[in-house]
């Protein structure tokens, strides 16, 4: 009762949902936030106003004020947007693979070339570098010295002129020499230029590249984003690598390259050694976009202690093996709240295998069937399936627009979590079942 009267306080005073006037001024921090990050301010606006809609109405979480929840939606969406889970290199049909390097002049390609040479050569791989940048004084001589920083072997191509007689000849030697990853640097400009874009594009012809990677200066802001989508639309390229995050640039360059070329972010360059280099992590660039570090760490606190204080009471009645239909559809309820079910449900003891029979949508409206079946139940009902006879059944199908087989088959999924859950809680079990719910 005292969590009901809770609830019903809450929607009274109007901080129990998010609303237009509840937001206002975090909605204008965001704004700031973002521009202040160097996102275009198009973006910003466009963006910003999707969150909104979408977030009017949902409910704010204990511990949060709904300008503290805007936040965490709007995190959350930025996250979605770069790219959800930090991707890989993608390497296609036999090696030797190959990466090719492009961008403006003084992006960090020749550095990044071998930072991600050595990053490779750390894994299963044996890369190779290739100096195929025969227009600026001493470019060649740089990724020589570069490879020798991070030892690896690097083609000879200070004797030839012709791009494309260099990366002939390199490949030739990759495979005599048993090298699986040919790493190739091309030329860059100051500005975007049709005559290098035709010398990469023939490069890419013969090379038929496994991944083309478009480096850019983080520090430049918007212009990155404008030469992002001049060499996407010559190259297609594959990815991106963002480079100088070690400056004060926000990121934002890195939101808008996702949105104008819609290929990953795959590696972001963090200073100017040579182990100064690590993959996107989509979370932490969000992170760093939005700032407002103290909202994002008190959302995490807030997030995991309702996290934390759901499992333990669960925990606690599986252990006192009290677990009930009100139990359950409580978590059903919890987990709906949270958004990703698929990897949620799996989760749930006994639902893993309903995960994989039903996608998604049919299991958030199985989800919701057994809520509607349950909601239908007296109390004492709820606290005690044992007295579900026949007739109760068919009331609670009248009541919930289910049938009896509907509610037997839900009855049944409840009893194996039931049972599957004392199992797990017999002495010496714990440990593994705190894992699962922390
Ligand atoms: P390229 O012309 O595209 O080949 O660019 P370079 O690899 O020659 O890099 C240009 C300059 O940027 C060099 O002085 C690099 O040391 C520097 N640089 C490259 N990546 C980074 C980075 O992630 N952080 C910092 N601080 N400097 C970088
Ligand atoms: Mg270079």
């Amino acid at each position: 009762l005292s969590d009901k009267l809770q609830r019903a306080f809450k929607n009274i005073t109007g901080k129990g949902k998010i609303s237009e006037d509840n937001i206002q001024e975090a909605l204008k921090e965001i704004r700031v936030a973002l521009l202040e990050a160097d996102v275009n301010f198009k973006v910003v606006k466009k963006f910003v106003n999707e969150v909104k809609a979408e977030a009017l109405g949902t409910e704010v979480t204990d511990g949060l004020n709904p300008g503290q929840q805007l936040v965490k939606v709007v995190h959350e969406k930025l996250i979605e947007i770069l790219g959800g889970r930090s991707p890989e290199i993608k390497f296609k049909g036999k090696p030797p693979y190959v990466i090719m390097m492009v961008g403006l002049q003084g992006s960090g390609k020749t550095t990044s070339s071998g930072k991600l040479a050595r990053l490779l050569g750390e894994e299963e791989f044996n890369p190779y570098l290739v100096p195929c940048d025969v227009y600026r004084p001493a470019a060649k001589e740089q990724l020589i010295t570069v490879a020798g920083q991070v030892e690896m072997p690097v083609f000879d191509s200070r004797e030839i002129e012709k791009p494309l007689e260099i990366v002939r000849r390199a490949m030739k030697e990759a495979r005599n020499i048993g090298r699986d990853v040919v790493i190739v640097d091309t030329a860059g400009r100051l500005h975007i230029d049709m005559a290098l874009m035709d010398e990469l594009k023939e490069l890419k012809e013969y090379l038929e590249p496994d991944e083309i990677l478009f480096v850019a200066d983080a520090m430049t802001g918007q212009d990155a984003v404008t030469s992002a989508k001049a060499f996407h639309d010559a190259l297609d390229i594959t990815g991106v690598i963002l480079t100088k995050m070690d400056g004060d640039a926000r990121g934002g360059a890195a939101l808008s390259i996702k949105k104008v070329t819609e290929r990953p972010l795959k590696f972001i360059g963090t200073g100017e050694k040579l182990d100064a280099f690590e993959r996107f992590h989509p979370d932490r660039m969000a992170s760093r976009i939005l700032g407002m570090g103290d909202v994002l760490s008190l959302i995490e606190t807030v997030q995991k202690k309702v996290d934390q204080d759901e499992a333990q009471r669960l925990q606690e009645k599986m252990l006192k093996n009290q677990f009930t239909l009100d139990d359950f559809s409580k978590s059903l309820n919890q987990i709906s709240k949270m958004g990703d079910l698929g990897s949620l449900m799996g989760l749930i003891p006994g639902m893993g295998k309903m995960k994989q029979q039903i996608d998604a949508q049919a299991e958030s409206k199985q989800m919701k069937k057994m809520q509607a079946i349950i909601s239908s139940m007296t109390m004492e009902e709820r606290n005690n399936h044992a007295i579900l006879n026949q007739s109760r059944k068919s009331r609670i199908a009248k009541g919930s627009g289910t049938s009896v087989n509907e509610i037997n088959t839900m009855l049944n999924q409840f009893m194996q979590m039931r049972k599957m859950m004392s199992m797990m809680s017999k002495p010496g079990k714990l440990g593994k079942l705190t894992q699962m719910f922390s």
